[in-house]
């Protein structure tokens, strides 16, 4: 109750003093100040026994006993303060230019566990690692350091950044630093915490006012975090308007200037980078109402939600985003960087704040909470150790060696990791309570399922959430002290695909309001104590196809991504399984089904740890697919050479391609410099077996240059090269994520100077490889099948998916696909030219 009252009056003076800040939701906990939504303060809001709770605890175990001198050692070193303490490992270790990153985590760890539980051990750890802070700041001077400067690294590091040498991210570490004493001064009112911001503040400003507008831009184009959200967020506490200019400072053109115009440039960027500086887009639309920041937040927000973003909620591979839509094309063991998922999860809430009736993107929170965040963190340590990715291809696991930073799949450890994602599950995992409620004048936003008591005090009104939700369909909000208030609660948008629709009773009634999925049902009622809101949400397995493969699918049920547990023995890459064997076994929401003549568990993914396990599966197609896909002649003398099926869009030359005349009809010439042929996209989709078969005649041989290659990218494709290394001819085909290629090797290379009828049958796990009617090569074990290849963005006659390939010299004609791999005395036919069933 101290607390409360300290909170309260901290927030208030910062407020009163403040001229020109608006108070705002985030830094008020009455929920008085006039806005969309209004957050509750976390200690209004007491979590009961839960998943949450529990994945809480073993976090706030860690806050409690980290050792502050070992974060604190590079900190005192950098500012020439004596120091024994042990170094801590991985991105924390001596050497590394990240330190520092995670004690500034620690401190928004510590002051949202203090605040939400109203603990004063770890309040009084917090402020002990304050003062700590402040004494290296003011020892910082006498090391001939710029007054203010406060890091575990010393500043040359940003002298190097400003003269354009490769450094790491310094300003991403300033940035936690700066965030982590924010929240000690807002959520717990440690004003020695805003004395050294300020002093970080003015620091921040000495480097770079004296910078001109163009070397900003270049010292942007290194990770810098959120600096312009921290800045931001602390205008709205002083009210300061040259923070609010500082922030400015830290807008990135590069990536701001294509989001303002509504234009996706994300492919290739590093994830996390930019949805920092989007976050503080969020933050400064907040604070200055201008619609560019407005427009620049939303724009990503919809596209990473709906074009880069995996089944479960996370985003990028490798760290980096690909290109709109593709998704399987992009599997890996390093997936979804947790980050990632931790800073949209931010901006997802700052938008919603501004526009609550968007239930979509409380319906993304939760779904990434449910399938992403509680399960990066290992149920079984007592600390709450998390991994890095979330890797979804099929090999990835979540079981690597424990604590080694570089190792997909691994758990972090206490002292030997210091990832970017142990450092920002220390604010994921301990603050679930600062979503669950909203306020909106006189109503209450029930916005996540989590077991937990409000005390909406300023109504003096209290409610109590119970539910075992997301296993349970059943929430139940229970009234423990009654008023006349509307109480509104989220209808997942999940619940449109359940079958059943979502049900709601107040007091085993129908209340008569609407209950749509994605949106919000709302009772407006005198709420007398002991009245019962029950929301129902039938739940039921859903398969839902990936963005850029109808093929693939992912197992859901109600809100859960479901996972196939493999223990050990992880598949090459995604499995083809008949849905239909899929039963469920006992638990809610755990299935098997039947995969290569075993039965595989399936269960929700959150609870699947110390395994490799599988996520997307592959299921033949349900509708009979064309025999005949597609056919490109090459023989239309004006105009675009047209598909003969009528299906697919023209063929299209491109690079210096050209028509010329063969046997009385046309061909393509390629000219070994860029002259290659676009197919339309799409071609191979939703086949089980197929046949290509082309004629392609090479003026030169040269190793790697492609027939024909079909698919996304470098990693999911299927080509023909006419030599490899081997002085072979090959086929190869592979999906992101799975370990090798499939492979079909001929017996020689494709010949040079005349024409060739190639032609490769796939079916039933057989690879056959012809040339001229003759079988040449045969892989009897492919591993995967080309229904993987799904939706391919790139097909191209001539022309590698991998830039550093040649190009083909020579001729292609007449490309066909075949929907069913075609036996050999067809294939023979086909070369003969006698060869014309489904034309
Ligand atoms: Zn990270």
């Amino acid at each position: 109750m101290a607390r409360r009252t300290l909170l309260g009056a901290a927030l208030g003076a910062g407020a009163v003093a403040a001229v020109g800040a608006p108070a705002r939701a985030l830094a008020t906990p009455s929920g008085t100040i006039p806005g969309p939504a209004s957050p509750v303060a976390l200690d209004r809001v007491r979590l009961l026994e839960s998943r949450y709770r529990q994945n809480m605890g073993r976090t706030v175990a860690y806050l409690r006993s980290v050792d502050l001198d070992r974060l604190l050692h590079t900190f005192r070193m950098t500012a020439g303060l004596p120091t024994s303490a042990e170094p801590c490992g991985g991105w924390e270790a001596p050497h590394v230019q990240l330190r520092g990153h995670s004690t500034g985590h620690l401190l928004s760890g510590l002051a949202l566990t203090a605040c939400h539980l109203g603990d004063d051990e770890l309040a009084d750890r917090g402020s002990r690692l304050v003062a700590a802070l402040a004494d290296c700041q003011a020892a910082i001077p006498a090391t001939g350091q710029t007054p203010g400067y406060l890091s575990a690294f010393p500043e040359k590091a940003f002298v190097d950044l400003e003269a354009g040498k490769n450094v790491w991210a310094p300003y991403y570490t300033i940035h936690k630093i700066m965030a982590g004493l924010l929240d000690q001064h807002r959520l717990l009112g440690n004003e020695q915490a805003m004395a050294v911001l300020l002093g970080m503040v003015g620091w921040v400003d000495t480097r770079t006012s004296r910078l001109s507008r163009e070397v900003m831009q270049k010292v942007l184009h290194t990770e810098f975090g959120g600096m312009n959200e921290v800045l931001a967020n602390l205008w709205f506490v002083t009210g300061d308007p040259h923070h609010l200019e500082l922030a400015t400072r830290f807008e990135h053109d590069e990536i701001f200037g294509p989001l303002a115009e509504r234009r996706n440039t994300l492919a290739g960027r590093h994830a996390n980078t930019d949805i920092a500086k989007v976050v503080g887009a969020a933050v400064q639309w907040e604070a200055t109402g201008e619609d560019r920041y407005h427009t620049i937040a939303t724009y990503f927000w919809d596209q990473v939600v709906h074009h880069h973003s995996y089944v479960i909620g996370g985003n990028s591979n490798a760290e980096f985003f690909g290109p709109p839509g593709q998704v399987v094309s992009q599997l890996g063991e390093n997936t979804c960087e947790n980050c990632n998922s931790y800073n949209m999860l931010k901006l997802s809430r700052q938008l919603f704040l501004r526009e609550p009736d968007r239930t979509e993107y409380m319906d993304y929170y939760e779904w990434t909470v449910l399938n992403q965040m509680l399960g990066e963190q290992d149920p079984d340590s007592a600390h709450g150790n998390v991994t890095y990715y979330t890797g979804l291809s099929s090999t990835a696991s979540r079981k690597g060696k424990e604590g080694l930073v570089s190792d997909p799949g691994s758990y972090s450890s206490d002292y030997g990791n210091f990832s970017c994602d142990h450092g920002t599950a220390m604010e994921t995992q301990v603050k679930f309570a600062d979503s669950v409620y909203f306020t909106q004048d006189d109503a209450v936003l029930v916005n996540l399922f989590v077991p937990s008591v409000l005390d909406w005090e300023e109504r003096c009104v209290r409610l109590r959430l119970e539910t075992g939700y997301p296993y349970d369909e059943r929430v139940r909000v229970v009234v423990e002290r009654g008023g006349s208030f509307e109480l509104r609660i989220r209808v997942p948008g999940w619940t449109e695909r359940a079958g059943q629709p979502p049900a709601l009773r107040v007091n085993g009634r129908s209340p008569g309001v609407v209950c749509r999925p994605g949106s919000y049902a709302r009772v407006r009622r005198t709420w007398q104590e002991g009245d019962v809101l029950e929301l129902a949400l039938p739940m039921t397995p859903i398969w839902l196809a990936a963005p850029d493969n109808p093929a693939v699918h992912a197992l859901t049920h109600g809100p859960l991504v479901l996972a196939g547990r493999y223990a050990d023995d992880p598949p090459p890459t995604l499995p083809v399984v008949d849905p239909g064997t899929l039963r469920p076994e006992t638990g809610f929401a755990e299935y098997s089904l039947e995969v290569d003549e075993r039965r595989i568990r399936m269960s929700p993914f959150l609870d699947v740890h110390h395994e490799h396990y599988n996520v997307y599966w592959a299921q033949p197609p349900q509708l009979p697919q064309p025999k005949l896909v597609a056919r490109y002649g090459f023989d239309e003398l004006t105009g675009g050479f047209r598909d003969a099926t009528g299906r697919w869009a023209d063929a299209v030359l491109a690079g210096g391609a050209s028509r010329i005349d063969r046997d009385g009809g046309g061909a393509v010439a390629l000219n070994g410099a860029g002259g290659h042929v676009v197919l339309p996209e799409g071609l191979p989709s939703e086949l089980a077996e197929l046949t290509v078969a082309m004629l392609v005649r090479l003026d030169a041989i040269a190793n790697s240059a492609r027939v024909f290659d079909l698919g996304s990218n470098s990693q999911t494709y299927m080509f023909l090269t006419p030599r490899t290394g081997l002085g072979r001819a090959r086929f190869a085909m592979k999906l992101s994520g799975m370990e090798g290629e499939d492979v079909i090797d001929a017996d020689r290379a494709l010949p040079v100077g005349s024409w060739t009828h190639v032609a490769i049958t796939l079916g039933a796990g057989v690879g056959r490889l012809y040339f001229d009617g003759v079988e040449v090569g045969r892989n009897p074990a492919l591993k995967m099948s080309p229904l993987l290849l799904g939706r391919t963005q790139r097909n191209y006659l001539g022309r590698s998916q991998n830039p550093r390939h040649p190009w083909l010299a020579g001729a292609v004609d007449d490309f066909r696909l075949y929907g069913v791999a075609l036996a050999g005395e067809d294939v023979a036919a086909l070369h003969a030219g006698s060869f014309d069933r489904w034309e």
